[in-house]
């Protein structure tokens, strides 16, 4: 074989251009009707109260922040093993991210560490359930409460893990507000994109304001009624909602996701199958969850890893590194001057892991390929 193995690809079909098109004659580009019936499919899949589509989950999430009223040198507790747009959606309120470090095993972040970390500064705490895992957040929930009386919101960056169930429950059941995000790679994309769910009335009617500029009529009642509605501005908002033309590729892809999710599921298998008698680790699942699946990382020695993820590109696989730990890139290095012993786990699966081709579409021939030249690299490096 000789054709190139993309890191990702699509679920999108070129009749999807039709749904599109439907928006394009309604007139109404940005925001409208359909985001409106999206949001309510959203609420009914996740049995929430509410839901909210957003232009990406940064967006979605800084505008969570705003409405949340976080201000200046609030503190917000994130794991050192997550996408750098957790921190820098922080960053971007001028709060302070506290970056704390992940299960050796599952990467999620440690309830014991949260427990370390929370103060009277502590606003908010952001689990990220990495590549499709969940925790318990009852328990967390609890745990804190046993240590603080103040309020601390849980948001879950469900960014992977649309899809994902921890005894029975998707996200959403146990925190107070969960982003996704429909970026291009993702399960479920719009090319950019995202997606917030709440069952907090007082979060949700501050979040219709901070996604729209902070003003309090939404943009199809400000230009599409009849009678010009003034507006007022009363909290500080960005612009993070989501256009008509891009929420209609939603509908067809949430009639599929966990089709697709078990097409992944077979996919995650057979490479496991056929890797795990050699030197590579895995992360691990929490016990009791339904994973999502999203992405297919692999854990090599952090020596070799670089040497494997060019030898695999020079054969033509899309490979990619998800994720460096947060402590390790310059700005936050910089600013906040970490010791790397708190970080261990975080800075150790940083610097050894790489993911392979992952996505439904992928064939088996291709998945043999990869698993052969990755097994090769290895004997070639180790
Ligand atoms: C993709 C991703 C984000 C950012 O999503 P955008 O929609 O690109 O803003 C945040 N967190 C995690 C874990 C992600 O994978």
């Amino acid at each position: 074989m000789t054709k190139k193995v993309e890191f990702f690809k699509h679920n999108l079909k070129q009749s999807d251009i039709f749904k599109i098109n439907k928006v394009i004659k309604s007139n109404i580009l940005t925001t409208g009707k359909c985001a409106d019936s999206v949001q309510k499919l959203l609420s009914s899949f996740f049995n929430v109260k509410y839901s909210l589509l957003t232009n990406s989950w940064t967006n979605g999430a800084v505008a969570t922040l705003l409405a949340m009223g976080i201000k200046k040198n609030d503190e917000i507790i994130i794991p050192a093993m997550t996408f750098i747009a957790c921190a820098n959606v922080i960053e971007l309120l001028s709060a302070k991210p506290i970056l704390v470090d992940v299960d050796e095993k599952t990467l999620m972040i440690s309830e014991e560490q949260i427990l370390k970390k929370i103060n009277k500064k502590t606003k908010a705490i952001m689990i990220v359930n990495l590549y499709g895992n969940m925790i318990d957040i009852k328990k967390l929930t609890n745990a804190i409460k046993r240590k603080t009386k103040n309020k601390i919101f849980i948001i879950e960056d469900a960014a992977h893990s649309f899809e994902s169930k921890l005894h029975g429950h998707n996200v959403g059941r146990f925190s107070d507000v969960t982003i996704f995000s429909f970026y291009a790679t993702k399960n479920i994309t719009t090319a950019e994109g995202g997606a917030i769910i709440t069952n907090n009335a007082g979060l949700y009617k501050k979040l219709l304001m901070t996604i729209s500029h902070g003003i309090s009529k939404n943009f199809t009642k400000r230009f599409y009624n009849k009678n010009y509605n003034h507006y007022q501005m009363n909290i500080l908002g960005t612009k993070a909602n989501m256009p008509d033309v891009l929420a209609s590729l939603i509908p067809d892809q949430l009639k599929k996701v966990y089709y697709l999710r078990d097409k992944r599921e077979e996919i995650y298998n057979y490479y496991k199958k056929k890797l795990k008698n050699s030197s590579i680790n895995f992360p691990e699942f929490t016990k009791g969850c339904s994973p999502g699946y999203h992405l297919f990382p692999i854990f090599v020695n952090p020596k070799i890893r670089d040497k494997i993820l060019f030898f695999l590109n020079k054969n033509l696989i899309g490979c990619t590194v998800n994720y460096t730990s947060v402590t390790k890139f310059n700005y936050y290095r910089k600013k906040y001057k970490f010791n790397s012993n708190q970080f261990k786990n975080s800075e150790n699966w940083g610097s050894g892991t790489l993911s392979l081709p992952f996505y439904p579409r992928i064939n088996r021939e291709e998945q043999d390929y990869v698993i052969k030249k990755v097994l090769e690299g290895l004997k070639k490096y180790e």
